[in-house]
């Protein structure tokens, strides 16, 4: 292949990426990628950095990019993602004599450029794009107040919920205001499983100097999933120490998390508290109405027109996360682009219907009377004996009262399986709900059991 037909053919790929690809990152790197083409035939695609190569095979761009330039060229050769000579030399021979003090900080140099560049903020992820709602409204107004302030407010912002309810979202959108309001102030962010990879990336190269220079030269300082580092001793000794010298130089840290910091095992105790001396906010689950939102807003990010009834159908259905709605709503778009096909109920449900299965399991009395009866040490047939001592009437009552909430069964079917009359229910289910306000271990069972059934 000439010079010539390899570039043509490379920048008809590009244009094909992006007029189809969703993924801005993904874009955007196109530009750092260079083909080349050895003589065998085989195409070569330089990235500059390392984690770009890995983040492009992770997502499997490579394979894409190949489909792509097999359909403008049938017969070009294998193609393979690889690094830029000048880095690999550099970086994966760290053993060589050839090694000398002025290579390392080299390297160092291009991992600071390449840690300023934020690459990896994914351009969706703005205030603009969050949709607010009573169970993340205050995580939201937090994280806005450190984007427009230019002074220390919390230190550290430490945001926290189950995944996929928006965290990296919000921490992206924080980086995002400021590199757009305040384009002098430095801002790094990073999951924490990189802030260890580089950590000892620096230990193996002898070079920590050069990775404190870099962590603590910061304004602002946004480490995603803290957990991570969680049992891992000398990443959190380091974190430890770059944390206070940032709090102490006043620098704004914001870090995420699935747990509030004294939740987090495996963490040293004084890392714990001062985790928590800044605002520790956490993001509850979505609403209904919330779920509206954010798959109208999604939608309208990709360009597909959802009717209204599919909208409300997913965010009735899938109530998980976030990220999860997104899955889906992804792959209902995707389905009709390839197909051609209207989106509606009945392919929305055709195509989803791994996931709706397990949304749909439906729990039976039965499923609940066995699980009680496991629970506690009881013969299913004492659920519905007529022996009244509290070690099995209680239970029985507990059984009654799951099965009214959590199945669409009415009070006389209840009462049938119990081998009672729909007043005995009516009555379990009164005397449960107000036993559960006092009794804190009992909530707590009934919070356990439900879990289970659930699962
Ligand atoms: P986490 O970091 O908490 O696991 P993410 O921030 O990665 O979750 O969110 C998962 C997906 O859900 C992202 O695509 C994000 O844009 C989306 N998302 C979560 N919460 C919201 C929200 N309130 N409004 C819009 N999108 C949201
Ligand atoms: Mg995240």
């Amino acid at each position: 292949m000439t010079e010539n037909t390899l570039q043509e053919e490379w920048s008809a790929v590009c244009n094909r990426i992006r007029s189809e690809s969703s993924d801005g990152v993904f874009v955007r790197w196109l530009e750092q990628i260079t083909p080349s083409c050895a003589e065998t035939g085989a195409v070569s695609l330089q990235v500059p950095t390392r984690f770009m190569q890995e983040w492009l095979k992770e997502k499997q761009y490579d394979v894409l990019i190949a489909d792509f330039w097999k359909s403008e060229n049938p017969d070009v050769g294998p193609i393979s993602l690889k690094l830029q000579p000048h880095r690999e030399a550099v970086l994966e021979k760290p053993t060589e004599t050839s090694l000398s003090s002025t290579v390392v900080s080299e390297t160092a140099h291009v991992e600071e450029a390449e840690a300023f560049q934020n690459t990896y903020l994914d351009p969706h992820f703005t205030f603009e794009n969050f949709v607010v709602g009573k169970p993340n409204e205050f995580a939201y107004a937090a994280a806005k107040r450190v984007a427009e302030s230019n002074n220390v407010v919390f230190n550290p912002l430490y945001l926290h919920s189950s995944v996929g309810l928006g965290k990296t979202h919000l921490m992206h959108a924080i980086a995002w205001h400021i590199q757009k309001t305040n384009p002098t102030r430095r801002v790094l962010y990073l999951s924490a499983e990189k802030f260890m990879y580089q950590f000892v990336r620096a230990l193996r190269y002898d070079d920590t100097v050069s990775f404190r220079d870099l962590f603590r030269s910061v304004d602002v300082l946004m480490i995603d999933d803290v957990q991570f580092i969680c049992g891992k001793k000398a990443t959190q000794e380091e974190f430890f120490h770059t944390f206070n010298a940032l709090v102490d130089q006043g620098k704004q840290i914001i870090l995420s998390s699935d747990s509030s910091p004294l939740e987090l095992k495996g963490i040293e105790d004084r890392l714990k508290t001062r985790m928590a001396q800044g605002l520790v906010v956490d993001i509850f689950p979505t609403t209904y109405e919330m779920r509206i939102g954010i798959l109208q807003s999604k939608a309208a990010l990709m360009g597909a027109s959802v009717p209204e009834d599919v909208i409300a159908f997913l965010a009735e259905r899938i109530t998980s996360n976030v990220r999860e709605l997104e899955g889906a709503l992804k792959r209902v778009i995707a389905n009709a682009d390839l197909l051609g096909a209207p989106i509606n109920l009945e392919t929305t449900r055709q195509v989803l219907r791994d996931i709706l299965d397990i949304y749909e399991k439906e729990i039976t009395i039965e499923d609940i009377q066995k699980a009680v009866a496991d629970f506690y040490l009881l013969k299913l047939s004492d659920l519905k004996s007529t022996r009244r001592d509290r070690k099995i009437a209680r239970p029985r009552q507990i059984a009654m009262w799951l099965s009214k909430s959590m199945t669409t069964k009415s009070l006389p079917d209840i009462g049938s399986a119990f081998e009672r009359d729909h007043t005995t229910i009516i009555h379990a289910v009164r005397t449960i709900d107000e036993l559960k306000q006092k009794d804190q271990q009992l909530a707590a069972d009934l919070a356990l059991l439900e879990r289970n059934l659930k699962a």
